[in-house]
């Protein structure tokens, strides 16, 4: 789904679009982390008002960014509460979503080594990009992570190439690259109209060619499981 959740429009728009390519979840954020304070925070409560209208209408279980503990009673009725990598050593945080029944996304900090991430995941994880001297993309997504995680857990490796390369036509490339070393989930962005997006347009794919993405990459996932079979 959308970076953020901008309207009720929007992101209905948008969970139809995915699901009828074959995304299995959505994600959006109602509570944003901006690096800049001038940068748009977020809809807030209303946003999660909206994710669930786009739940209602879709099917589509809703993921979403708890970036405080005193909101957590808002949280209630979302299916997967994520944790940002801004986020990813705030023990009170995590203690706090441990504590409540639903599952738990962590993403990396940006510059957690994977036993640091391990230590704040009790929970379950995910992969954005970390930090390193390559500027030329956002972030490094570092695919070696996904055969090690698997070595040290059982928990679910879901990859973001979104964030991890701020851009759209790399999000193709990695997305494959990730299933082909053992990802067991995605997370892209999709945003009906990246070019006025409030945030991360530039790393946002269109619903038309999100769609084409998601067949390749289901076909590639039942490709590496047929090899694995006859293995
Ligand atoms: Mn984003």
């Amino acid at each position: 789904g959308p970076c953020s959740v901008e309207s009720e429009e929007q992101v209905v728009a948008i969970a139809k679009a995915v699901k009828a390519s074959g995304a299995t979840m959505l994600r959006g954020g109602a509570f944003k982390p901006r690096t800049s304070p001038y940068a748009f925070q977020g809809l807030g409560e209303t946003g999660l008002e909206y994710l669930k209208a786009a739940r209602a209408e879709t099917g589509l279980p809703i993921v979403t960014e708890l970036m405080d503990v005193t909101h957590l009673p808002l949280f209630k009725d979302v299916d997967v509460i994520q944790i940002g990598a801004r986020n990813m050593q705030n023990f009170d945080l995590l203690k706090a979503v441990g504590h409540q029944d639903k599952p738990v996304m962590i993403k990396r900090g940006m510059s957690a080594t994977y036993e640091e991430w391990l230590m704040s995941a009790e929970y379950v994880m995910a992969g954005g990009g970390i930090r390193t001297f390559e500027s030329y993309t956002r972030n490094t997504l570092d695919l070696a992570a996904i055969p090690v995680l698997r070595k040290l857990t059982h928990l679910p490796i879901i990859v973001d190439p979104s964030h991890a390369t701020g851009k759209y036509w790399l999000g193709e490339p990695l997305a494959m690259g990730a299933v082909a070393t053992g990802a067991d989930g995605l997370q892209i962005e999709v945003h009906n109209d990246p070019a006025h997006a409030l945030c991360d347009g530039p790393q946002s794919l269109k619903p038309e060619a999100f769609d084409p993405l998601a067949k390749k990459l289901l076909a590639l996932h039942a490709t590496i499981k047929g090899m694995e079979g006859q293995a």
